[in-house]
């Protein structure tokens, strides 16, 4: 087997050694997240069974959609300028980082323009840090609220980026933050909400986040390696 399905078997297997001592139980999605690497080596995690793919920049998306094509699921993962909203919507299936209302404005205009239900998960800043995008937590409620009405939004939960920290316990405490919302929100019973997925857990805490919830994570450098900038 290649390194890369050496190792996405290894973080599957973690996976699922998470999940069984889970809060939830539930199955977890892996995405693998393949910012900076090259298609060849994509292909390659897909012939190992990698069917969803994350990618934080909207020109490497596109290039990568155009490249692989529909075999796949794109995730649009990061940080997502309103005015590339457009190059994007309609080919991924889910984009984690809705934050602002400037951002839903531009998402709610071009669904509409396509008659598309674009899905969508609030990423919320746990660590409250100012380098990072995301809603801040106590606004999260309110701005779920503010964009009930955009018919063409369907949010389909909560994702967060945690800190990058070596500190288990704390980011620990983050997560069930994280899983106490979705919660709370998932009780306030919302019209055509669904608190579907937690999407948390990186390379280095995906093990933790499962543990305190997370049904969708991001893995990029233990499944490629380290990133080619
Ligand atoms: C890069 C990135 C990841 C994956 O990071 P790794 O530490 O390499 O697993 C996950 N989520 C987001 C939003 C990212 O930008």
């Amino acid at each position: 087997m290649s390194d890369i399905g050496e190792r996405l078997k290894r973080v599957r297997e973690e996976i699922e050694e998470s999940r069984r001592h889970s809060l939830t139980g539930e199955e977890v999605e892996l995405i693998a997240v393949t910012k900076t690497h090259g298609v060849d080596v994509i292909e390659e995690a897909i012939r190992c069974g990698a069917t969803d793919i994350g990618e934080n920049k909207v020109q490497e998306l596109t290039k990568k959609i155009e490249a692989i094509g529909p075999k796949v699921r794109y995730h649009m993962i990061g940080n997502l300028q309103s005015n590339k909203v457009k190059y994007i919507y309609r080919d991924v299936v889910l984009i984690h980082s809705l934050d602002r209302l400037s951002l839903a404005k531009e998402i709610e205009k071009r669904g509409g323009q396509t008659d598309d239900t674009v899905h969508c998960l609030l990423e919320v800043n746990i660590g409250d840090e100012a380098s990072k995008g995301g809603l801040e937590y106590d606004g999260v409620v309110p701005f779920l609220e503010s964009i009930l009405d955009y018919e063409h939004i369907k949010i389909d939960g909560l994702m967060t980026v945690a800190p990058n920290v070596d500190d288990d316990a704390y980011l620990r405490k983050l997560f069930r933050k994280m899983f106490a919302l979705k919660e709370d929100i998932e009780n306030r019973h919302y019209e055509g909400v669904d608190m579907t997925y937690l999407s948390m857990g990186m390379s280095k805490d995906f093990n933790i986040a499962i543990e305190e919830g997370a049904n969708m994570v991001r893995v990029g450098s233990r499944i490629f390696g380290a990133r080619h900038y």
